[in-house]
């Protein structure tokens, strides 16, 4: 993969300047150069890919994927499906646009080589509409990278955009941007934002999200990747904003990764700081939706507690959630034992005989915890959760020690939204009118397209709505320019 780094000129021109080599900016920019579009892609880092590296795969309707399985999963499902779980609070002709483009996505990656399978993201999913690439979606960079190589597109790594210039007439002329010390100016008819959102800095979340406690919310994964600056060169030349604040959160989870699987599993039992029970773990199987019951509790921290005998059960068994069992391989299981404890060692988790024990490493009198157990244990016995109805099958007493407690929190995968776009992926300014040749995609202009938490139904929703936004910013600048 051929790597530039812009450092070399301090003036460079283009049709269409992308900032973010992610898989938003990079399907925007394969997009307007297969339209015959000059791009340049900026790209902060030294390499492509960003979260996208991380996500499992897209979500799509009508695929040929979903064909070849006899999935049957409509556009008019889908839209469905989204618009309802969200109470129509969204962009509906977005939400449209970008569900009714997602089977071509499909088709177009396909085309390009890329395989696709249709995994559970929950235990009987329906429709199946989640996309996983059988090689992961560092597959899916790779080929745009090579696209871009093919087509001409440059990518110029280390180089991060700082500023978006207008001329005096309003419309898109410019990008300055800096790699190392040297600035660098380019000249361009449009720009494509694409820089993954603000899911690493504290302090937007903090801003947006007043009442998060951030000393337990993990953020650190994203801190190199996303820091707003896509929403701050927006906002800058006149934006408006559309679903700040909006994350997707998931939860409980834990820094114990060996136990992260187990943790969730709907068999456990979650207490809060003050050793009560505090939701139905079985909610577990949207670990998004989970997360809202966790956010309720004192400093947003949970406790996931098991037996030995719940451990045997899912060493034989497997995890119940099948996206968790495909995380949690067969050698991982067999590995508990002592990756727990040396989970422990580091006071991540803790294993004790006694509930006594236990009660002392959470912090609660050892009494409440006991009775906390004790009501759970009678609902075990007679299959019925008098507290919060969770499903009986999930419901299994715990009695044979040693007993587990690991330290659960909110996890951010991304943030959603920020730069409000139209169904072309324009970039809507206050007066709600389109800022001539700005477009923007991904996790900065996702606010339209995702509600508040994440809808497992459309699994994928993330990276779908980046690659599929992507696009559709794409032609729509190529369409801009005369392309
Ligand atoms: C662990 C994890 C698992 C996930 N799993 C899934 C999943 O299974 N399915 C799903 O749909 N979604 C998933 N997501 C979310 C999904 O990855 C994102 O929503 C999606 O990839 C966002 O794409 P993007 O193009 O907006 O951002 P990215 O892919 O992050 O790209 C943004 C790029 O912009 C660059 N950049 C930032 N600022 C600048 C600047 N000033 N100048 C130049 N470049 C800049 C960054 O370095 C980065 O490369 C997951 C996320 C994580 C973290």
């Amino acid at each position: 993969m051929k790597q530039k780094v812009a450092a070399k000129t301090k003036n460079l021109e283009s049709d269409i300047v992308v900032i973010g080599a992610g898989g938003g900016g990079l399907a925007a920019a394969v997009t307007a150069a297969e339209k015959g579009a000059r791009v340049i892609v900026l790209e902060k880092r030294t390499m492509p890919g960003g979260a996208t590296n991380f996500a499992e795969g897209p979500f799509a309707a009508e695929s040929p994927t979903q064909k070849r399985f006899n999935v049957t999963c409509t556009n008019d499902e889908l839209f469905n499906i989204q618009m309802y779980y969200n109470h129509w609070t969204l962009n509906a002709k977005q939400v449209r646009e970008i569900i009714n483009k997602s089977g071509d996505t499909i088709r177009w990656l396909e085309k390009k080589g890329i395989e696709f399978y249709l995994p559970m993201m929950y235990p009987n999913q329906s429709p199946l509409e989640w996309h996983n690439p059988t090689k992961g979606c560092p597959e899916i960079i790779k080929t745009f990278m090579k696209d871009c190589e093919q087509s001409g597109v440059e990518v110029l790594f280390k180089t991060s955009a700082k500023k978006i210039i207008l001329d005096k007439s309003g419309k898109v002329s410019g990008v300055i941007a800096k790699a190392g010390n040297k600035e660098i100016s380019l000249k361009t008819d449009s720009v494509i934002i694409a820089t993954g959102g603000y899911g690493g800095s504290s302090r937007l979340i903090k801003k947006y999200n007043p009442t998060f406690n951030l000393k337990n919310i993990r953020v650190n994964m994203l801190k190199n990747l996303h820091n707003g600056d896509g929403l701050r060169m927006a906002f800058e030349i006149g934006a408006d904003n559309d679903g700040l604040g909006k994350l997707i959160l998931h939860g409980p989870t834990t820094a114990a990764r060996p136990a992260f699987g187990l943790a969730i599993e709907a068999n456990c039992v979650w207490v809060n700081k003050n050793g009560e029970r505090f939701m139905q773990e079985s909610a577990s199987f949207s670990p998004f939706e989970a997360c809202n019951g966790l956010l309720r509790q004192p400093d947003q921290v949970c406790f996931s507690i098991f037996d030995e005998a719940l451990m045997q059960y899912s060493l034989i068994n497997g995890l119940e959630r099948p996206f968790q069992s495909s995380l949690h391989s067969k050698r991982m299981h067999s590995q508990w034992d002592e990756a727990f404890k040396q989970e422990a060692a580091q006071d991540r988790m803790v294993i004790s005989d006694s509930w006594d024990g236990i009660a002392k490493w959470i912090g609660v009198k050892p009494d409440d915890l006991k009775a906390t157990i004790e009501e759970y244990n009678a609902c075990c016995d007679k299959k019925h959760d008098d507290q919060f109805a969770k499903n009986p099958k999930n419901l299994m007493a715990l009695r044979k020690p040693p007993y587990y407690a690991v330290r659960c929190a909110p996890g951010i995968l991304s943030t959603f939204g920020g730069v409000k776009t139209n169904h072309r992926m324009e970039v809507i300014d206050k007066t709600d009118s389109p800022i001539k040749g700005l477009y923007a995609a991904g996790n900065d202009a996702a606010g339209g397209f995702c509600g508040s938490t994440y809808n497992v139904r459309l699994a994928g929703a993330g990276c779908g709505f980046a690659f599929n936004s992507g696009r559709i910013a794409g032609e729509n600048a190529a369409s801009y320019i005369g392309k």
